[in-house]
């Protein structure tokens, strides 16, 4: 992050400016003010100023002697001898009328050295050094005395970062989501006024290098307002408070700057769920400065400008508290680009970079699926790096397609590209949900499909909606989703002919509800309406236990196989009759990787008439 360089000279920089300074007054100006001539004069010319009565003022030391003497203009001059064991000096010269002084005002002096050697130089480092930091703590806005603990050295004020959502390409519904956020830091009146409160915090969400941190600073750049960037773990400090003290300066000065943006990036160094399971000691630290962070969110006047955005890639380790509302209320799932977003991002990193006309984006947005946003850039990057290796001026579309195996291979995260081969089993497995769904009586319509990795964990994706809000479930609803849950390993065996464990997140869904079903919805022909379990806590929506004996355990354990059996079956033989079908949309969904309710729609329905149209004309 780029910082103006004359904010930042290190305090030793000034120490350097006054020690020269000090050197120059020693050199110069000290010898001026003291240049006092003293003259060293031997013992018997001593003795012979004596007798001829000239001494004007003594004194003496264990070692010598210092005298003057007026000349014929009445100047005084100094003169130095050394001492002598001499028993009557004191009153030979007393009777030649010299003034005994204590002290005779030569440069000679110990007293006048020391202090000009000594205590003048830490004087004047001492005050030199409470002025630095008067000064600088005024410059970092902050009066503390005391600074530890203040966050300063790690804030960044950039009134402009320099990014705009124009250098983030695809993430269009985070985008979208952040635009409001903009709005409101544009005109914050105008949403007090209607006394609208906009979400105190934003958490943007999603895998590494998808562009969380480059959003953030692209909302500053939008709404040109200030942007204070502190990543999670420069909180965690070696002394205890000193994280909470940082979160204290960090929002005492965001309301001073208000309206700003606050910035936490990799939030959940500090906000890890408090669970005590630490061991001794624990993470005191880190919880009182997430402590801190929670006061500080609730405590501050959200209708002031002061938006809190912050970025995490492993949101299920975050503190619930943070999450609850009047905090990071707002998630923003920032994911992995899709094949479009991949090739608009490939775009935007290529504009600075002289490429060869030819270049065919697409192609390579095919060879990277799965690839994240900085991947993508770095693939740019190392191609470049490429053509200047081969000596030519251009990037060339093999630059490209090499790099693309050296960036993907270089990192090795596992499953950061999908094989073919996978991809069509995920294509196939996800279509086989979306078309049962299609197929059956009362589903809910296909709202996306997508074959990209989730931050979930979830391989690909079917998302259905339903048209209302339900609050009762049918039994034919119950085996509607039955049927459309285990279609995803239907459609497996359907075309290939083998089964994968892409399907383990369904069963587990499946055998929840067939469990329930029978358990306690009464919707099994065998035990009719007999409650079989207790649920303890409703609110966890967990698990129950059962409360039959084990022989009826056995026969509930059958009875839900039985279910789920007969909604496979069902499954795959609504496939069966659909593979034309099923075989149109995987290949459009491979091309595709992401695809609307809309189009999917539509390909049934285009794919319907045609049919309707062959059996007419036969
Ligand atoms: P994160 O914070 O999510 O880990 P970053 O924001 O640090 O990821 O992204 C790293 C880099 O990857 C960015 O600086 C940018 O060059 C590139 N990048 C990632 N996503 C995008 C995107 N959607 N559009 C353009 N560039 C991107
Ligand atoms: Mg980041
Ligand atoms: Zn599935």
């Amino acid at each position: 992050m780029k910082v103006s360089p004359s904010n930042r000279k290190p305090l030793i920089f000034y120490y350097l400016i006054a020690m020269v300074a000090l050197m120059l007054l020693n050199a110069l100006v000290f010898p001026m003010i003291n240049t006092v001539q003293v003259n060293e004069v031997g013992y018997n010319e001593f003795l012979k100023m004596i007798e001829e009565r000239q001494i004007v003022e003594v004194s003496m030391s264990d070692t010598e002697i210092t005298f003057t003497t007026k000349d014929a203009d009445g100047q005084t001059l100094y003169y130095r001898t050394g001492r002598w064991p001499d028993e009557t000096l004191v009153d030979r010269l007393y009777a030649s009328g010299a003034t005994f002084s204590s002290q005779i005002p030569t440069q000679a002096s110990p007293l006048m050295d020391f202090l000009m050697s000594w205590v003048l130089p830490i004087v004047f480092f001492v005050g030199m050094g409470q002025l630095l930091t008067r000064y600088m703590t005024k410059r970092m806005g902050g009066n503390n005395a005391l600074s530890f603990g203040k966050s300063n050295a790690k804030i960044y004020i950039e009134s402009q970062t320099g990014k705009t959502f124009e250098d983030v390409a695809g993430e269009d519904e985070a985008k979208d989501a952040l635009r409001e956020i903009v709005d409101f830091l544009h005109q914050p009146e105008r949403y007090a006024a209607i006394g609208a409160k906009l979400p105190k915090g934003a958490l943007l969400v999603g895998p590494p290098g998808t562009g969380k941190t480059l959003l953030a600073k692209a909302v500053a750049g939008e709404a040109k307002v200030p942007f204070f960037s502190i990543a999670g773990s420069e909180f965690v400090e070696m002394f205890v408070g000193m994280g909470a003290a940082k979160v204290r300066d960090l929002f005492k000065q965001a309301t001073e700057k208000a309206p700003c943006i606050v910035f936490i990036d990799e939030i959940d160094t500090i906000g890890k769920k408090r669970d005590g399971a630490n061991g001794f000691g624990g993470n005191d630290e880190r919880e009182q400065t997430l402590n801190q962070l929670l006061t500080e969110m609730d405590g501050f006047d959200a209708t002031k400008g002061v938006v809190i955005l912050a970025a995490t890639n492993r949101p299920d380790s975050l503190d619930k508290a943070l999450l609850r509302p009047g905090r990071f209320d707002r998630r923003i799932p920032v994911e992995l680009p899709d094949l479009a977003g991949r090739v608009a991002i490939l775009k935007v990193h290529s504009k600075d970079v002289k490429m060869e006309d030819n270049i065919d984006f697409t192609t390579i947005g095919h060879a990277t699926s799965g690839a994240s946003g900085a991947e993508l850039a770095n693939i740019i990057n190392e191609a470049a790096l490429r053509a200047v290796r081969m000596g030519r001026e251009k990037v060339s579309q093999t630059d490209l397609e090499e790099s693309v195996e050296l960036v993907i291979a270089g990192y090795q995260r596992k499953g950061a590209v999908i094989s073919e081969k996978d991809k069509k089993i995920i294509a196939y497995h996800e279509i086989g949900h979306a078309l049962v769904t299609a197929r059956l009586k009362d589903a809910a319509p296909v709202h996306k499909i997508t074959i990209i990795p989730r931050t979930s964990g979830a391989l690909g994706y079917t998302m259905q909606v339903e048209e209302e809000e339900r609050v009762l479930m049918s039994r034919n609803d119950a085996l509607n989703q039955l049927t459309t849950l285990t279609a995803g390993r239907a459609a497996e065996e359907v075309v290939f002919d083998s089964i994968t464990s892409g399907a383990s997140n369904d069963i587990e869904k499946a055998t929840a509800i067939a469990r329930a079903m029978v358990t306690r919805y009464g919707m099994s022909e065998q035990f009719d309406m007999v409650a079989l379990e207790q649920v303890t806590n409703p609110y966890l929506g967990t698990d129950g236990s059962m409360v039959c004996s084990s022989e009826t355990a056995a026969r509930v354990d059958a009875e839900v196989g039985d279910i789920i059996r007969k909604a496979h079956a069902k499954a795959k033989e609504i496939l069966g009759q659909n593979r034309g079908l099923m075989d149109r949309l995987a290949k459009h969904l491979l091309d595709r990787e992401t695809i609307t309710g809309e189009e999917f729609q539509r390909i049934v329905r285009e794919y319907d008439q045609e049919e309707a149209k062959t059996v007419d004309e036969a």
